[in-house]
Parts: structure tokens; C-alpha cells; sequence
């Protein structure tokens, strides 16, 4: 062996075990809340990549799509022959041009009726929130009823909110919090956003 494998040999063999010390220590198991937010792309993607993988398992999980909800949804295409998965759409489809609070409000309401029951029911494995940030910044919804409902859920489900600019108190009281940190998007340059890709 060379030096450099018997240093890299060495270092693995640090690296495994410190991973192997933080896996016995990760005892707890229980659902979990997840952040998704920030500026970078990724957000919804991540979102619907973990409601594969929980699908994958048999597990069921309930997707809520704030905003966009009328807008096309490749995954959304192709999963919702899946009995274990159940979406419900913000009636609206609130979009930039919308921007009626009025009905915004009302649809928003509505559509929190669908994800509080989910949120009450112990047989949702995983349920999304997707782009619910921007329902709370805009005062739609009670941040303070939301986060009863987050905190009262049954202790095995996880549930993922998506949207940029979360709460503070949200992202508090997550277990995981990524921000996808835009360092170029495609759109910047003139790129039209491509189905099956961007949506
Ligand atoms: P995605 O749905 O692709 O995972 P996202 O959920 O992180 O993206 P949103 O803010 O919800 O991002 O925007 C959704 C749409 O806007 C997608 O078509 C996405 O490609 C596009 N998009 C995401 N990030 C940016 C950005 N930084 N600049 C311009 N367009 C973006
Ligand atoms: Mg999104």
C-alpha cells in the first residue's frame, strides 16, 4: 500500500466510526416535520421524491397543493392512480394574477379543512403541504392554528411543508429544515420551464 491508501484507509476508518457512533445514537423513532424552503429549485421535487418513496412502502399520504394546484403536476400524473395516495387542490389555483384575498382566503380555508383531517388521522403516513409558506405569510391561515395542528398530529406521521420564505416558529419546531440556495436557475436566462422537468 502507498502512503495515500494508508492514509485514506485511515480516514475512512475515522469517518465510519463517527457514523457509526451517530447511528446508535439516533434511538428515537417517530414521524417527523420537514422543511423544504429557500430560493433554489428543488422544493416540490424533494417533496414528491419522499411521497414516492413512502407510496413505495404502501404507506398512505395526503398531499395538499396550496398554490399551482390547477397547474400541471407530472408526478401528481402519474401517482394518482395509487389507492394509498389522496391530493386535494386549493379550488383557485391562487396565482400571482389572482390575488383576489377574498377568495384566496375562502379557497385556502377550504382546502385547510382537507389537510387538518389529515393532519387528525393516524393512518397518514406522510402528509405534504406543499407552497404552504405563502399561505401563512399572506395571513390566509392562522400560523397559530396551523401549528396546533402540526403539534397535535399522531406521533408517527411525518408531514413536509414546502415554500419559500417558512416561519420562523415553523422551522423552530422542525426536525429537518433544508433551503435549497439558488445559485442559478435557468429561468434567469430566458430558459422556459419544461414539462417534465419543471412541473
Ligand atoms: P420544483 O417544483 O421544481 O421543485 P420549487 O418547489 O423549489 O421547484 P417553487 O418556488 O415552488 O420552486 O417554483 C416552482 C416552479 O418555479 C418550478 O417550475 C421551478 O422550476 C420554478 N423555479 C424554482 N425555483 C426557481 C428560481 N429560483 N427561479 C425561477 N424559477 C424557479
Ligand atoms: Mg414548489
Amino acid at each position: 500500500m502507498t502512503d495515500r491508501d494508508t492514509r485514506h484507509q485511515q480516514s475512512m476508518q475515522k469517518l465510519k466510526a463517527h457514523v457509526d457512533d451517530k447511528v446508535a445514537n439516533a434511538t428515537e423513532e417517530r414521524g417527523l416535520l420537514m422543511v423544504f424552503t429557500g430560493n433554489g429549485k428543488g422544493k416540490t421535487t424533494a417533496a414528491w421524491g419522499t411521497v414516492t418513496r413512502a407510496l413505495g412502502y404502501g404507506y398512505k399520504v395526503g398531499v395538499i397543493q396550496f398554490i399551482k394546484g390547477l397547474w400541471e403536476c407530472g408526478e401528481r400524473e402519474r401517482l394518482n392512480d395509487d389507492a394509498n395516495l389522496e391530493v386535494a387542490i386549493m379550488a383557485t389555483g391562487f396565482t400571482w394574477d389572482t390575488q383576489n384575498r377574498e377568495s384566496d382566503t375562502k379557497a385556502c380555508q377550504e382546502v385547510w379543512q382537507e389537510a387538518k383531517r389529515m393532519l387528525e388521522d393516524p393512518e397518514i403516513y406522510l402528509v405534504v403541504l406543499d407552497e404552504i409558506t405563502y399561505m401563512m405569510k399572506y395571513g390566509y391561515l392562522d400560523v397559530a392554528e396551523v401549528i396546533a395542528a402540526l403539534e397535535n398530529r399522531p406521533a408517527e406521521q411525518t408531514v413536509i411543508i414546502t415554500g419559500r420564505n417558512a416561519n420562523r416558529e415553523v422551522v423552530a419546531m422542525a426536525d429537518t429544515v433544508t433551503e435549497m440556495q439558488e445559485t442559478r436557475h435557468a429561468f434567469n436566462a430566458g430558459l422556459k420551464a419544461r414539462r417534465g422537468i419543471d412541473f
